[in-house]
């Protein structure tokens, strides 16, 4: 499966962000685009920062707050293809 990532350069204000060099997990949240260990927007509309983005098909991810996001949601014991139903009362 492929996935985005994404390297916030300069935040909103210009200034260079300390981690400009990894890259970032790209979610959807609310239908817009964001990194997935602080959920920063990015993007027409959203913020001024600067960014640059990428689709890639593995290992794209470099920073390590994102890594360890996955690493928790691989490790949750959840069965996708077979949700619990819930019974009306
Ligand atoms: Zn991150």
């Amino acid at each position: 499966m492929t996935h985005k990532v994404v390297k916030i350069i300069t935040d909103d204000y210009g200034e260079q962000k300390k981690n400009k060099n990894v890259w970032h997990l790209s979610i959807l949240s609310c239908g817009d685009p964001c990194t997935l260990c602080e959920g920063e927007f990015y993007g027409m509309g959203q913020s001024n920062c600067t960014y640059k983005e990428k689709i890639v098909k593995s290992n794209g991810v470099t920073c390590i707050e994102c890594l360890k996001h996955i690493d928790y949601f691989k490790r949750l014991n959840v069965n996708l293809h077979n949700p619990v139903k819930r019974s009306k009362k």
